[in-house]
């Protein structure tokens, strides 16, 4: 999105995004804000996209042969004019096309095919999976992109991605501008990580809430939008205010847009989301408006995301600063006489290159391995097969500490903080590298992180505490006394320190970064060991209850 000499100028992303956003990225006084860094995990998925998106392209090519136009790498006026050539040619398929822009509608598609009756429909690539196991999917072979091929598939169902729909919306309506929109039904193709077959989606379809088609819906999201980039660009009151929202991790302007809401001591800096605009129109605008309120009444309007009870005490526990508010008395945290505290850290979409583990034993036993932390790495950049040994290695070493425990009649219990991550690269792993030398079958790993054995701290926090500023471990560690050694330890941080590590942007592996992100992953296996320890401990009478709020 951008101002392009003067006129407001938005692409399909636009309709996705947080309304804030697009008054942002138009607002002239906004343009010297504070912004976040890039983020590197962001970046990464964008030239995962970008890889993706071009093997498919080279793929399509070879099946289209004569058929295949694609316009040439150069400026956005270059393809543009080549595409406009491509489409007065009548060429069957347009590769990498540049539309022209139309009011304040810009827009690329990755794939424009000829219809029979001469005119086109978008198609579009994407790095995520766009059908489920089911039927009722409308989908063509992938080598022949063509509506006229598509049927209803017997072993797939569509997956919801609105985003793509609308992405599909928006290429329409730019064609239908140029005249070059086929007059037949109103389709578009998505081609998705899988790349097996072409879901094709109606958008004409009444999917929508209201029973609106999606084309239906654009137009009024992008009307929106348009009207709050002008008013933003021409200096007018603004359309859109921030609030906080999922999008908003992640988003470059959260510096900017946090400013805001601690000096209006927004509502949403508590509870974000829809619960925080309902309670903005219902006239409870502040975090002190909602302390304010009785915990056992009626509330002004239904939350979505918690109790109200609890979205009270939140905004109390907010308002005297404090981080961390005990449901209950006692905390219970199941504790073994082996004990193991576990990290991963991935990259991206890449892999899993690390597994950290601090190993203690609270009951004193030897059981002739090593106390203290380990970690088990590869530091060859990912993906790489190298990742198999590594975490051949971890199961190894931990299936035989479970085994050991076992023989010697301990209890032993693993913890980590936040399970879906692990979960997921546990499972991805094992299937990833099923045949490899040591890797566990998907079978060995389910029984692991299903027993009881294996333990989300998370989720501990999450069932005993109220966290007013968020239940990350880097936020909740601190209150059991823990810090990490490097001031700028964070996810996001790590990205960058992985990739110098391994030499990804064309420098040599920088050994100093690989020892950050082993200090930091030690950090952090001792930031759960800190906590969970906390949690057992008196130190956790000091922590207030929320009765007492
Ligand atoms: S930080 Fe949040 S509220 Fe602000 S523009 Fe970004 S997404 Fe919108």
């Amino acid at each position: 999105m951008a101002v392009i000499a003067g006129r407001v100028a938005l692409d399909a992303s636009s309709v996705v995004r947080c309304r804030r956003r697009v008054h942002l990225d138009h607002d002239p006084s906004a343009a010297h804000g504070p912004r976040a860094e890039p983020d590197p995990a962001l970046e990464q998925r964008r030239a995962d996209a970008t890889a993706h998106r071009a093997e498919i392209g080279a793929r399509l090519a070879a099946l289209a042969g004569a058929d295949w136009v694609a316009t040439p790498d150069g400026s956005v006026h270059e393809r543009e004019r080549a595409t406009s050539a491509a489409l007065a040619s009548g060429a069957r398929y347009v590769w990498n096309a540049v539309l022209p822009v139309d009011g304040a509608r810009t827009g690329e598609a990755d794939l424009l095919v000829r219809a029979e009756d001469g005119g086109y429909r978008p198609v579009i690539v994407v790095r995520h999976r766009v059908t489920d196991p089911g039927a009722g999917a409308l989908t063509g072979p992938f080598g022949l992109p063509k509506v006229e091929l598509a049927a209803p598939d017997p072993a797939r169902r569509p997956r919801s991605q609105s985003r793509d729909q609308l992405r599909l919306a928006h290429l329409t309506r730019m064609l239908e501008s140029i005249g070059h929109a086929t007059a037949g039904p109103a389709l578009g193709g998505v081609i998705g990580l899988d790349a097996d077959v072409v879901l094709w989606h109606d958008l004409s379809a009444p999917t929508w809430p209201g029973g609106h088609d999606t084309l239906q819906e654009y137009d009024a999201r992008f009307a929106d939008r348009v009207a709050v980039a002008t008013a933003a660009a021409a200096g007018e009151p603004a359309l859109a205010e921030p609030s906080r929202i999922t999008e908003c991790r992640r988003c470059p302007w959260w510096p900017t847009c946090e400013a805001v809401l601690a000096d209006r001591r927004d509502v949403s800096l508590v509870l974000r989301g829809e619960d925080a605009m309902a309670l903005r129109a219902a006239g409870v605008g502040t975090v002190a408006q909602l302390a304010a309120l009785d915990p056992a009444g009626e509330p002004p309007v239904p939350l979505g995301g918690m109790p109200f009870a609890d979205a009270v005490v939140l905004a109390r526990a907010f308002q005297r600063g404090l981080p961390l508010v005990r449901r209950v008395a006692e905390v219970k945290v199941p504790r073994a006489d082996v004990e193991l505290d576990v990290d991963m850290e991935s990259f991206s979409e890449s892999g899993a290159y690390m597994w950290g583990c601090l190993l203690s034993t609270p009951s004193g036993v030897d059981l002739g391995v090593p106390v203290g932390y380990r970690a088990f790495a590869t530091w060859e950049p990912l993906p790489t097969a190298d990742e198999a040994r590594s975490f051949a290695e971890f199961w190894g070493w931990l299936r035989e500490l479970r085994a050991r425990c076992a023989e010697l009649g301990l209890s032993f219990a693993a913890y980590c903080y936040n399970e879906q991550a692990e979960n997921r690269w546990l499972l991805a792993s094992a299937d990833r590298f099923a045949g490899h030398p040591g890797i566990p079958s998907r079978a060995e790993v389910i029984e692991f992180i299903t027993s009881d054995a294996w333990i989300d701290l998370f989720a501990v926090v999450s069932e005993w505490f109220l966290c007013a500023h968020g239940k990350g471990l880097k936020r909740i560690a601190p209150a059991a006394g823990f810090t990490w050694h490097d001031p700028d330890a964070s996810g996001e941080n790590s990205m960058r320190w992985y990739r110098a590590a391994v030499g990804m942007d064309g420098e040599p592996p920088d050994p100093g970064q690989r020892d950050r992100l082993l200090r930091y992953n030690s950090d952090d296996v001792h930031a759960t060991l800190t906590l969970r320890e906390w949690m057992c401990s008196p130190g956790l009478a000091d922590i207030p209850l929320a009765a007492e709020l």
